[in-house]
């Protein structure tokens, strides 16, 4: 039976990625019926909102989406469609798995580690108060001498709810992808309530994975220099928001960069898959930047789907491509101008000529 997936081009190098993913994924043996759904910056300008209430109708509706990256304006103008998504669907799992493919010139080999990062809360909550403000004000009363008269505050909360509902996805995603363990990421020898509650609904969670999926702790700042060291010890790794968000990027440059991390936000029985770069605008239209990280977002679309076979296919053929080293963006020659690095639309079709040798 086809899939009914909605597809969102985004604006910027967007739609040429879109496309070139599109075309490797029906390439794959998968049946999906796209919907096609503009949002970002043309929309904005057409419709008056970047993001119309028709899209998230769609994706209700399918239940799952695929989309390319939406330019955010700095300094005014919408605010992000990104995490406009993420707050309407409630899409609290970020899932960025970071695997090292052969050919691609990183420093280590052998890396495959995946970061499942709290979307929902944490310092990201944007309970802030400026510096001043009668709110701050009240904080710095409540604290008895421990913040300064003129701090601006941020909120971390963290709750048991978003801490289990998390940790318990990670261990899922682990036991449903023959993954051997989870790392629980926080800092309870600083932040006892916060992040001790977290580790302490971890532990909990944990329990009910025993002999299935094993369990360890470690203090962020110890895991980032492990991750530099040794990242090849590690598995999958499950944080609140803040060190998802600084751990996922260097976890991405552990293996090669933004061009090929691809990512997903998960929620109940709703997904929404994307790569972790941005819009790139200054090569928008040329087709010239990498499309492997949507790619492999449309692998871990497949695979949230049931699409293993496919999924599978699409994969080893990305790798293939990569391996190769021939039918590549100039991002991933040895030379940024080398002038045998093909196109965006190329690479996707030498990723389709591999899936069919
Ligand atoms: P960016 O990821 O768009 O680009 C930074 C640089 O990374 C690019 O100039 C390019 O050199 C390189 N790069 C990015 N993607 C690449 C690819 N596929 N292949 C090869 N090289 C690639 O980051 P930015 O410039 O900070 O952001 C541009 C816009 O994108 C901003 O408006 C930002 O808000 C938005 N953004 C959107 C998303 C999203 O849609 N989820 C995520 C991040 C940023």
């Amino acid at each position: 039976m086809a899939h009914s997936v909605t597809l969102i081009p985004g604006d910027g190098v967007g739609p040429e990625l879109a496309e070139a993913t599109r075309r490797v994924i029906d390439a794959s043996g998968a049946e999906i019926e796209w919907e096609v759904q503009e949002a970002g910056l043309a929309v904005m300008e057409a419709e008056g909102t970047p993001l119309p209430e028709r899209v998230l109708e769609s994706i209700r509706r399918n239940k799952v989406a695929i989309k390319g990256p939406i330019t955010t304006p700095r300094g005014g103008g919408f605010r992000s469609v990104n995490v406009a998504l993420r707050k309407a669907l409630d899409l609290y799992a970020c899932l960025r798995p970071c695997k090292h493919y052969a050919g691609v010139r990183t420093r280590f080999e052998n890396v495959d580690l995946v970061v499942v990062r709290e979307n929902t809360e944490d310092l990201y909550a944007g309970v802030e108060f400026e510096e001043g403000s009668a709110e701050a004000k009240q904080v710095v009363g409540l604290a008895g001498g421990r913040i300064r008269e003129d701090a601006a505050i941020s909120i971390k909360p963290i709750s048991a709810f978003a801490s289990e509902r998390i940790v318990d996805f990670a261990f899922r995603y682990a036991k449903e992808n023959g993954r051997r363990k989870v790392t629980a990421v926080a800092k309870d020898n600083i932040m006892k309530a916060t992040d001790g509650l977290f580790y302490r609904t971890a532990r909990e969670v944990a329990k009910r994975y025993e002999g299935e999926v094993e369990y360890d702790e470690w203090l962020v700042d110890a895991m980032c220099m492990q991750l530099v060291q040794k990242p090849e010890l590690y598995d999958v790794m499950v944080m609140p928001n803040l060190y998802g968000d600084i751990l996922s990027d260097l976890c991405a440059g552990l293996v090669g960069g933004l061009g090929v991390a691809p990512g997903a936000n998960i929620g109940e029985g709703v997904a929404v898959f994307e790569a972790i770069h941005g819009s790139a605008p200054k090569y928008a239209g040329q087709n010239k930047v990498n499309p492997t990280a949507l790619i492999l977002s449309g692998v871990l679309m497949l695979r949230y789907l049931g699409e293993r076979e496919a999924a599978d296919r699409l994969e080893k053929a990305v790798a293939a491509v990569i391996a190769e080293g021939k039918d590549v963006t100039y991002d991933m020659k040895p030379n940024r101008d080398d002038p045998t690095a093909v196109g965006t639309r190329e690479m996707g079709e030498a990723i389709v000529r591999a899936m069919s040798r």
